[in-house]
């Protein structure tokens, strides 16, 4: 299992001063029951998910917060009186690295590449942030067309109105959506260190207007081939790693059950 969180937490909360310890425990599927005996009996503060378990814990919470029911998925618990909430950081932490970097989705035409579990959390958070369009593009594009069904779903609780599409990863799909979007947004893992596919084309970033932003969920490398071409051809940038760091910053608030200066802390962690 590798996991950067327990650098990411331990830079955030000796940021903050904060006495924690943030270890990371591997826990097999099905063994969340025992686990969590262990962790309120040890006396433990909180704990971050990862898949499958996001959807697994479900069942064990006491509450749930707004986020988290939006995506029917927990990746932060914090335990109180022996008894455990849930909350979903992911798609905050990535909408807190997207406004530190001077990007508001409101309003805004976004291309999302890749239609997986993250692609589905931040689709559906920024539909509800007011996203005027939302092209959703994948290989498989039915998994694109499930988050669409998704963002429809919920258009009237939420006050949704965002046009939501999707299509396939053709490079000449590609291309015909780049050309009006404001953000491209890399939600697949090509290009990031360990796997061994890439974009083979990028000629698609061609198409984006001139102050079209380009960001890409991956952090390693720190600047993947998309980011590379985008900037070279004069776009704004920007990787995962504030993601990363959003997620970990808001975690860390519910944790410590502190309001924290969540901008300057990130701007102190992130450099
Ligand atoms: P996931 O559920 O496995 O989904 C991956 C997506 O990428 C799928 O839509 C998949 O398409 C597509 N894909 C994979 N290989 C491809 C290829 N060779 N060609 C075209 N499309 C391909 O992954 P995830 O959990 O959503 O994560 C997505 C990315 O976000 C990863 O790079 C991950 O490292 C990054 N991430 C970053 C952070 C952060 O804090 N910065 C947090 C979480 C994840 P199919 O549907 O056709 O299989």
């Amino acid at each position: 299992m590798h996991s950067k969180s327990p650098i990411v937490h331990g830079k955030v909360l000796d940021e903050l001063g904060a006495k924690y310890e943030y270890d990371k425990v591997q826990v097999k599927k099905g063994g969340l029951e025992e686990y969590i005996k262990s962790a309120v009996a040890g006396g433990v503060t909180g704990f971050n998910l990862t898949m499958p378990h996001k959807v697994d814990i479900i069942p064990f919470l006491k509450e749930i917060d707004e986020d988290a029911k939006l995506f029917g998925a927990v990746n932060t618990v914090k335990i109180n009186d022996g008894e455990l909430y849930g909350y979903n950081t992911d798609a905050g932490g990535l909408v807190l690295s997207l406004s530190m970097n001077g990007f508001d989705v409101k309003d805004k035409n976004i291309v999302i590449l890749g239609a997986g579990g993250v692609s589905s959390t931040i689709a559906v958070k920024f539909a509800v942030m007011g996203a005027k369009r939302i092209v959703i593009l994948n290989r498989t594009p039915e998994k694109a067309e499930n988050i669409c069904s998704r963002i429809d779903s919920i258009r009237d609780e939420f006050d949704i109105m965002a046009e939501v599409s999707f299509g396939g990863f053709e490079i000449d799909t590609l291309k015909s959506c780049a050309g009006s979007c404001d953000m491209l947004l890399n939600a697949t893992p090509l290009g990031m260190t360990g796997v061994d596919s890439d974009y083979e084309d990028l000629s698609f970033i061609d198409c984006l207007s001139n102050d079209a932003f380009v960001a890409d969920l991956i952090y390693s490398p720190e600047k993947t081939k998309f980011l590379e071409y985008a900037e070279e051809h004069g776009h704004k940038i920007m990787n995962g790693y504030g993601m990363l760091i959003g997620q970990a910053i808001l975690a860390d608030e519910i944790y410590l059950s502190q309001k924290l200066d969540v901008s300057e802390l990130y701007t102190k962690v992130v450099g």
